[in-house]
């Protein structure tokens, strides 16, 4: 596959913005900060803003020194389309696509229904850098470029972060929003599918972007499924999740598996006829516990984002679950509500749409689910509607409902 920087690079960073960095003078900061919070994606922005904003001191730490690409399919559902526009974050006016419906394919079939509530679609790099800039401008101390190593409890009930360039940074309360990446000694359990995903931006022919249109693309093939849907600048996202060992089967490579996945599913090879690659090969990840809620925490130990639960990808709701914990958790550590029980109550809040989420995941991992499932929601498209909507986290504070251009 050939690399094509020129436009996915223009096209993708229009938004970049430099993430200042505060370095410290001290080596070892005192307990300067309320909360401390490990990670600036989604979870870890949108807490320090709600935070800040209720007047306390935050700091953020984030190992990237700018937001840089990361695999995620890039759908935004409503419910993340409310919180966002309560953090302030206008995502049309980072370039947000409005999508309409969704589509799934299997085999040499497709179906397609309307989502029962608004949606959009927003590279993760801008959407990022936007909730980053936010939480500088309501004075969250973010230092960013710097890697969290460590995390313990010291005898003196203080949380203390080692970083990589061995500085220490302290708190009584901390907010762990690593996301996929677990901190040694807070590990989650294995992925024993060993899922791996990639993400990969493509320019389509004109005909097949105008196909797609506004839709949100699910396909399915044997040992996982993939979505493609517009993002900002006319491009695609193409994001997708195999088990290893279908993976192993194609030699594992990701060109194999992408020419394996076309043949299995005709629709998928449809889109990408004659389509351009636009980064030099997918970026991917592995380690991806489907299904994980996390049970309780220790005290002072927030836990948001992909490190509170991880809901299988294709609902396109882990977005939505990372601001909706984030903004219990900061709800929570404002009223005096312990870590243990804000876990426990957001695990339970969280585990009927997860086990729901799960059981469809299940179906489509499943061969006779997927050759008969596009066939019976031509027939009844209604399940796709229903479907995507109890998939859906529940929404428990009132918001307003923010507008996307499509
Ligand atoms: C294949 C795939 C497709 C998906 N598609 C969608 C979708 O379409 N829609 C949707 O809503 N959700 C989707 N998701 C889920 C979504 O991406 C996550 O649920 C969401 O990003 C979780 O947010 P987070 O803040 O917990 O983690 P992240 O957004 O990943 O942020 C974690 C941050 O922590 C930083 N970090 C990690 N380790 C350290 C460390 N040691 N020190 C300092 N910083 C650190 C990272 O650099 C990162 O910026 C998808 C997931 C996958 C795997």
């Amino acid at each position: 596959m050939q690399q094509r920087s020129g436009a996915i690079q223009s096209n993708l960073s229009e938004s970049k913005k430099e993430i200042p960095v505060r370095t410290p003078n001290l080596n070892r900061r005192p307990l300067q900060d309320e909360v401390l919070i490990l990670g600036g994606g989604v979870a870890g922005c949108a807490a320090s803003i709600a935070l800040a904003r209720r007047g306390r001191g935050v700091t953020l730490i984030e190992r990237e020194p700018i937001p840089r690409h990361k695999v995620c399919g890039e759908f935004l559902s409503g419910e993340a389309l409310e919180d966002l526009h309560a953090l302030g974050i206008d995502v049309a006016s980072l370039g947000a696509v409005a999508i309409d419906s969704v589509r799934l394919a299997a085999g040499g079939r497709a179906a397609e229904a309307p989502l029962p509530f608004a949606a959009a679609s927003l590279t993760r790099k801008a959407l990022d850098t936007a909730l980053i800039a936010e939480a500088i401008a309501v004075g969250v101390r973010v230092e960013g470029g710097r890697g969290v190593q460590t995390l313990v409890r010291t005898s003196n009930d203080v949380w203390q972060a080692t970083l990589d360039d061995g500085t220490t940074r302290e708190a009584r309360t901390v907010f762990l929003a690593t996301g996929k990446h677990d901190l040694r000694g807070h590990t989650r359990p294995e992925d024993p599918q060993r899922w791996v995903a990639f993400k990969m931006y493509f320019r389509l022919a004109n005909a097949q972007a105008a196909e797609l249109g506004h839709a949100s693309e699910l396909m399915l093939y044997p040992g996982g499924y993939g979505g493609i849907q517009p993002v900002e600048g006319g491009n695609a996202n193409l994001c997708w999740v195999v088990q290893q060992r279908y993976l192993a089967r194609v030699g594992n490579r990701w060109e194999n598996l992408l020419a394996k996945m076309q043949k299995d599913c005709p629709h998928l090879a449809m889109r990408l006829a004659g389509a351009e690659p636009l980064l030099a090969k997918p970026i991917a990840i592995t380690h991806i516990p489907y299904g994980y809620i996390r049970r309780t925490s220790d005290e002072g130990l927030y836990c948001i984002g992909d490190q509170a639960a991880v809901i299988p990808s294709f609902t396109g709701d882990g977005i939505s679950i990372a601001l909706h914990s984030a903004r219990c958790a900061a709800a929570a550590y404002v009223a005096g509500e312990t870590a243990p029980v804000f876990q426990t109550k957001l695990r339970s809040a969280l585990m009927a749409q997860m086990r729901l989420a799960e059981f469809a995941a299940d179906g489509l991992n499943n061969a006779l689910a997927r050759a008969v499932l596009p066939f019976c929601l031509r027939v009844w498209p209604g399940v796709m509607r229903v479907t995507a909507k109890l998939t859906r986290v529940a929404q428990h504070a009132s918001v307003a409902q923010p507008a996307v251009a499509s």
